[in-house]
């Protein structure tokens, strides 16, 4: 088949392949109202390359009634062009993504289209730039709605005018109303980024998170340190030493650098599609094995900073402690102090819903791992059991039941599901099994509580496929 030439050609094959595929079509929802406001089918918060594969998957499932916000502006959302510090993505670019399987939607498409098959064969990593812009022109031609600039307040729970749940949400362009609402907000988007406290009580000049905005041009000349050895902290590593950082220490707690990639062994569909069905055993043993050995770094990562011979690998040597002396930073470690002029931590994340503004009324009540399984003495792990334990439809279950049944409407898409889910259907490799399947969780419960509408009107329902001829009826 010839490849198309111009955007504008795929564009035409894409239309034709959407309504190749459109079946089944029938719309299935009813527009709600509450208190004369319109509500919303569903409400994500966040449009990053999760949220976009998941509208992407509802839109195919006919429900339309949809709207991603974001609080970044157009074109920011999501790490590339922000706080990823990589120059490509690390994800194998013939991996499909929120294409849904759909040929003329992914990635390869979208750059043959522009530069020729030739050129992505001999692309060997997809530049990030690249893959933020693919998924605006994705959000685009799958028709996925986004206000941008829009941030989330305190979700409460309501009604709609015939009685059905709905939420609020409280947004910077007034209350938003949803019969679902999904949190795909990333990285910290049921906790937040994480720094030892230590690190913490240092003034902001002297120390940042690896997902900070940092100014790395001041840093040209001063003596950097890197704690953590994960594939984010050699990036910030490497941005010091490109800016002219006299030297960058990167710490690493192990003594050996994790440099496995579980994510590269778990990519198989018996993984990725079942994991989340399996006893919590399983679940747990699977999934503390792979987030407890964190993101080993790639090997052009590697080879980024080792070009540098100011740069200084530090194995088998964590921080304990910090403290500022003569305008520097001074960190302690086992083998003694290292005093350093500015501090990166490459720390991660911690999940916290009490840190998360939008569930403000209900993050006391959301059920954990720790709250639902005790892992074997060996497998123990507490930043871990403070994951969300979520339902079979991908929602936040109650601690207490009774107490805020509303959170079942509450859906979590991205990192926090991958304790129950297994890898986060919000990174490329799990996302064409994931988003679909997040879908169905949602469909499931908005079809559940129309059931008495969907059989009223099935009772009510009466096209005749035939006209019958009245004169050929035997009625004696
Ligand atoms: C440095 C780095 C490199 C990575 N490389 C890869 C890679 O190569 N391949 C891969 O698959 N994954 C990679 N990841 C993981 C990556 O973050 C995720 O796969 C991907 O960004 C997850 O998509 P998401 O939609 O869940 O989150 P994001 O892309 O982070 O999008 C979340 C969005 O939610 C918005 N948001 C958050 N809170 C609110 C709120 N209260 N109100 C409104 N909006 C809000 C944010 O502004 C953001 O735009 C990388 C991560 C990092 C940090």
């Amino acid at each position: 088949m010839p490849i198309p030439n111009t955007l504008a050609e795929l564009e035409a094959d894409i239309a034709r392949d959407l309504e190749l595929v459109a079946h089944p079509r029938a719309p299935w929802l009813e527009a709600k109202q509450c208190e004369g406001q319109p509500v919303l089918d569903v409400l994500i918060i966040g449009a990053g390359q999760g949220a976009m594969a998941l509208a992407f998957a509802l839109r195919r499932d006919k429900v339309r009634n949809i709207l991603c916000i974001d609080r970044a502006e157009y074109g920011q959302e999501g790490p590339w062009v922000t706080y990823a510090r990589m120059p490509t993505l690390r994800s194998w670019k013939d991996q499909t993504g929120p294409d849904l399987y759909i040929p003329a939607l992914t990635y390869q498409a979208w750059h043959e289209a522009q530069w020729g098959a030739a050129d992505f064969t001999a692309l060997r990593w997809i530049p990030k730039e690249n893959w933020n812009d693919y998924l605006l022109w994705f959000r685009r031609v799958a028709g996925i709605p986004v206000r941008n600039g829009v941030e989330a307040g305190a979700i409460e729970p309501a009604r709609t005018d015939d009685g059905l749940p709905c939420l609020r949400v409280p947004t910077s362009i007034g209350p938003l109303l949803a019969r679902k609402v999904v949190l795909a907000t990333g990285q910290e988007g049921i906790g937040h980024w994480w720094m030892p406290e230590f690190l913490q009580r240092l003034p902001a000049s002297l120390r940042a998170h690896s997902a900070d905005a940092i100014d790395f041009a001041a840093l040209r000349g001063r003596r950097v340190a890197v704690l953590g050895a994960g594939a984010s902290a050699f990036d910030n590593a490497a941005v010091a030493l490109e800016a002219g950082a006299a030297e960058v220490h990167l710490f690493c707690r192990r003594a050996e650098p994790m440099i496995i990639q579980p994510y590269r062994w778990l990519t198989f569909a018996g993984f990725l599609r079942h994991l989340h069905e399996m006893p919590d055993d399983w679940r747990w043993r699977f999934m503390s094995y792979v987030l407890g050995l964190r993101e080993g770094f790639p090997a052009d990562t590697y080879a980024r900073v080792n070009r540098f011979p100011n740069f200084h690998l530090h194995v088998g040597r964590p921080w304990t402690g910090a403290r500022e002396a003569a305008g520097a930073a001074v960190v302690e470690t086992p083998r003694g102090d290292f005093a350093a002029d500015f501090l990166i931590a490459g720390t991660g994340t911690r999940m916290d819903a009490h840190a998360v503004p939008a569930l403000a009324h209900c993050a006391g009540n959301i059920a954990l791992w720790q709250d639902r399984f005790t892992p074997p003495a060996a497998e123990e792990n507490e930043r871990l059991g403070r994951y969300p334990y979520l339902s079979p439809e991908g929602a936040f279950l109650e601690r207490s039941p009774g107490e805020t049944p509303w959170i079942s409407d509450i859906h979590l898409f991205g990192i926090g599901a991958s304790m129950s889910f297994g890898p986060s259907g919000a990174s490329i490799n799990a996302m064409s099994i994931a988003a679909p399947r997040a879908a169905a969780g949602i469909t499931k419960g908005l079809f559940s509580a129309d059931l008495p509408r969907l059989y009223a009107e099935l009772r009510a329902y009466a096209l005749p496929q035939v006209e019958l001829d009245a004169a050929r009826l035997v009625t004696n």
